[in-house]
């Protein structure tokens, strides 16, 4: 999915000339044990790198423009041992194009109350160190993550850890090469967007390609490797009986395989790991690609149903930042809902591309109509997801801004079988009901796609906004409709001031 033992964190620690080389050696020390010690860490992903304590301007400016444009340093981690003056590091600051998080610690714990001294004093001064460097980033308008505490705590390393998988989803996002397979659903609003302003925010390319593209692929495969592959469909799902060997559909099974195959080749010799289809646009393929995108989507790959190449973009992100954790993530839609005078539900689903990485059990593999587009009848994974907490995001075009919305949700067990419906789905409760979440999903102008994830937390896209530079609305427990309101107009007037050239 993505080769996460390359990438780097940039341990830098600031300081100045003024308190001797005694004091810097000290310094220099406590940098690299603390290094070690993040290292040690399970909580963290990402390999941290320690780099010489910077105390001039001249070294700042060095080692970030080292930091830009080294390959596998992803992001940077800034904390001040001692005092180190402000004015130094605005020439740094200036160039930096890699995110930043500024850790705020201290090399020891707890106040040692019988031998403190003076010289202690001054070696351990990041409590005032580190608010001059808070304000030289808030002077310059420069986001970045704060992270306080004792840098051996779980909480802090927790925090540093969700952090450096964010920086990751982010490096993904400079290379992603986002295909369109065809143009978008005719007339749908919000899968639209700027894709110019997208790659200059985000840095993922997206352009357009038709099915005959990925038909060329398919019409090169191999017999053998649909053999090898109706077999692994076999051994990993159970067949409906009519997709099973002498089965009156198999034929169906085989053309679904085909395209797999078919589509998977055509993303890996374009290096895609994000791609979009439209049942609008299916040329020579037989059916629409169900089966396939959800396995695809399994593997990594970033997709979006009927053109939507942001959901694509930020399914592929967040699938990069929550590599080898636990829970699923995956493309989804607010499908139907469940009104009780009690408690209201979300019935998330899609017509076929849920990923299988948010399945409970075995899924079965099975085969009916579309309905829509005029196709062949597509074979799909059917599903349902266990309960536990999820998110729900949505990436959106505000014509003069990118605006990401979550919704925290609770997955719950579905009221019935439902054994007549023929795709994968998943029952939640959104915080802190559906009455305010979908007013306030509403209002701030939401798409009816997102990105579902079981593995990422609010925190992830929080900090993802922040390095993006974009707007983020949060519904979650403590949201009301009255104060979401005001401050959708409050970033209304804010975007307008501080975002430009978009
Ligand atoms: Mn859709």
């Amino acid at each position: 999915m993505v080769n996460i033992a390359q990438k780097q964190i940039w341990f830098v620690t600031g300081s100045q000339h003024l308190y001797g080389e005694e004091v810097l050696q000290q310094v220099a020390d406590n940098s690299k044990n603390i290094v070690n010690g993040l290292n040690e860490s399970s909580l963290l992903p990402i390999k941290i790198v320690y780099q010489e304590t910077v105390k001039t301007s001249d070294e700042i400016a060095e080692l970030f423009q080292e930091a830009n444009s080294n390959k596998n340093c992803i992001g940077i981690v800034a904390w001040m041992h001692t005092f180190s003056p402000a004015k130094m590091w605005i020439r740094g600051l200036n160039i930096l194009n890699k995110p930043l998080c500024h850790l705020h610690t201290q090399f020891n714990a707890e106040i040692p109350w019988q031998t403190m001294n003076m010289d202690f004093m001054n070696l351990n001064q990041s409590a005032h160190g580190d608010r001059e460097f808070g304000f030289i980033m808030t002077r310059m308008r420069k986001k970045r993550k704060v992270i306080v505490g004792h840098w051996q705590s779980d909480r802090v390393q927790k925090k540093l850890g969700i952090w450096s998988r964010v920086v990751l989803g982010w490096d993904e996002l400079q290379h992603l090469k986002v295909a369109r397979i065809g143009d978008n659903m005719r007339e749908v609003a919000v899968t639209e967007g700027d894709k110019v302003g997208a790659q200059m925010r985000f840095g993922m390319s997206v352009n357009g390609y038709d099915s005959s593209d990925v038909v060329k692929h398919v019409n090169a495969v191999k017999e053998e490797d649909v053999t090898k592959l109706l077999a692994e469909y076999e051994s990993s799902y159970n067949l409906t009986n009519s997709l099973k060997e002498g089965g009156n559909q198999r034929g169906s099974l085989v053309d679904a395989a085909k395209i797999e195959i078919g589509l998977r080749a055509f993303l890996d010799e374009g290096g895609f790991k994000a791609f979009t289809d439209t049942f609008e646009n299916l040329g020579e393929l037989k059916q629409l690609p169900g089966i396939a995108v959800q396995r695809l989507m399994a593997n990594g790959y970033g997709f979006g149903a009927e053109g939507d190449w942001k959901t694509a973009a930020l399914l592929r992100a967040i699938k990069v930042m929550a590599h080898g954790m636990e829970g699923g993530t995956s493309f989804m839609e607010d499908y139907t809902y469940h009104f009780t005078p009690q408690k209201s539900y979300v019935l998330g689903s899609h017509m076929l591309e849920i990923c299988p990485t948010i399945a409970e059990g075995k899924p079965t593999c099975d085969i009916h109509p579309l309905g829509i587009g005029g196709k062949e009848d597509p074979v799909r994974l059917v599903f349902n997801s266990p309960e536990g907490a999820a998110l729900n995001a949505s990436l959106i075009d505000l014509g003069n801004r990118f605006r990401l919305i979550v919704n925290e949700v609770e997955a719950v067990k579905p009221g019935g079988e439902l054994p007549n419906l023929p795709v994968a789905r998943v029952l939640w409760d959104p915080k802190p009901d559906l009455d305010i979440a979908a007013t306030s999903w509403i209002l701030s102008g939401g798409a009816h796609h997102t990105v579902y994830s079981q593995a990422i937390t609010t925190e992830f896209l929080e900090d993802f906004a922040d390095i993006a530079g974009i707007e983020l609305l949060v519904i979650d427990e403590k949201t009301n409709v009255r104060d979401f309101k005001d401050r959708i107009n409050a970033n209304e007037a804010y975007y307008h001031l501080f975002q430009h050239g978009m």
